[in-house]
């Protein structure tokens, strides 16, 4: 038997936390789906790993440590994410669902995790799921640095600590 909610979010980042966490305040009935970490790319991979290894990287002296450093960064992200999990996880008319969100039908979902299925409906569905990065093609502007170009969902504690770090958008 499906589940019927007000609203139902998927994704879990900053988009649709916002959208979520606004509507439960309000009183509707809310799930919020996330099929990674709560936070998405801002927290995990985005803005708070990036300024926070930006922030530590300034009052980096010769002698210190860059192990530690890209330790501190994982340490600030993870208590950050850990806070906002916690943040959905209790709030009022909030369900929050770990798994991944499919269309079944229009209005209609099914959630997967660890091979438990749920079935969901809702008035609304908000698809708060991001973008994903596109690779780097060989231009003249890239040749020769290709290599050492690094994806922002490549596991922060498995990069190599950088002399510089030039951040590229591409669209
Ligand atoms: C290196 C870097 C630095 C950045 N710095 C800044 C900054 O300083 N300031 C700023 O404003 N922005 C910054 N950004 C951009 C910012 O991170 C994004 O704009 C923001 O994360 C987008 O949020 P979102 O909710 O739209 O998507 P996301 O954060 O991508 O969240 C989408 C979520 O949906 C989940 N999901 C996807 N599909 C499903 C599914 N089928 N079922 C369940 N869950 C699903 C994903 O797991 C993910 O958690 C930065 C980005 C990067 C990469």
């Amino acid at each position: 038997m499906s589940e019927h909610f007000s609203t139902i979010v998927i994704g879990a980042g900053s988009g649709g936390m916002t959208v979520a966490i606004g509507l439960a305040r309000l009183g509707r009935k809310v799930a919020l789906i996330e099929g990674h970490h709560v936070g998405g790319d801002c927290t995990n991979v985005g803005c708070v790993p990036s300024k926070t290894l930006i922030h530590l990287a300034k009052n980096f002296r010769p002698g210190m440590n860059p192990d530690e450093i890209l330790q501190e960064v994982i340490r600030k992200r993870d208590a950050l994410r850990d806070k906002e999990t916690e943040e959905v996880q209790h709030l009022e008319n909030l369900t929050f669902i770990h798994g991944m969100a499919k269309f079944t039908a229009p209005k209609k979902l099914s959630v997967t995790q660890d091979g438990t299925t749920r079935e969901l409906t809702a008035d609304n569905i908000v698809i708060a799921t991001g973008a994903r990065p596109r690779m780097i093609v060989s231009t003249m502007a890239f040749h020769g640095y290709l290599n050492c170009v690094i994806r922002s969902r490549v596991r922060i504690h498995k990069i190599l600590c950088p002399f510089r770090i030039c951040p590229v958008r591409i669209k």
